[in-house]
């Protein structure tokens, strides 16, 4: 089972892109990132707060979209077998790592976490997740569209 939902951040019009050097770091151990407290704060919130709107890993290539002061699109891979990120990437200003990448990198944990408690979701290593605010609004312009005649 596969899918797809066409929904996509705007592009950083200068194309500047906050990236990793290239180490991997073990997903259960964010500390690694070298975050420091204020963004891994911020990053935190974020994610409690459901900012990440949309997360999908595809073969090993994730991707979210983080609702900022606008959405950003963090990309990352991630390794399944040693449970490792890498090539984490966020076209936000800020300096790496940032909040993004941390909510992101959260949500990730999280939905891992229901997956392998479930053993449902994951089909051929595919996977994608909308936040319930997302899945909510779409529901609601789905019906805006609907007809309702009243007799
Ligand atoms: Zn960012």
């Amino acid at each position: 089972m596969k899918f797809k939902i066409g929904f996509s951040a705007e592009a950083e019009e200068d194309g500047y892109v906050t990236g990793q050097g290239g180490g991997a770091i073990p997903l259960d151990d964010l500390g690694q990132l070298g975050a420091n407290s204020a963004v891994y704060d911020r990053g935190k919130a974020y994610y409690m707060e459901n900012k990440v709107a949309y997360l999908s890993l595809d073969a090993g290539q994730g991707r979210a979209i983080v609702l900022g002061s606008r959405p950003y699109e963090v990309e990352f891979h991630y390794d399944e077998e040693a449970e490792e990120v890498s090539g984490l990437l966020c076209p936000c200003l800020c300096s790496y790592p940032c909040k993004h990448q941390v909510a992101a990198l959260l949500q990730l944990q999280d939905i891992l976490e229901h997956i392998w408690e479930s053993n449902d979701y994951y089909f051929g290593g595919y996977f994608a997740a909308v936040s319930r605010d997302v899945f909510f609004s779409f529901a609601l312009d789905a019906r805006k569209d609907a007809s309702i005649t009243l007799g």
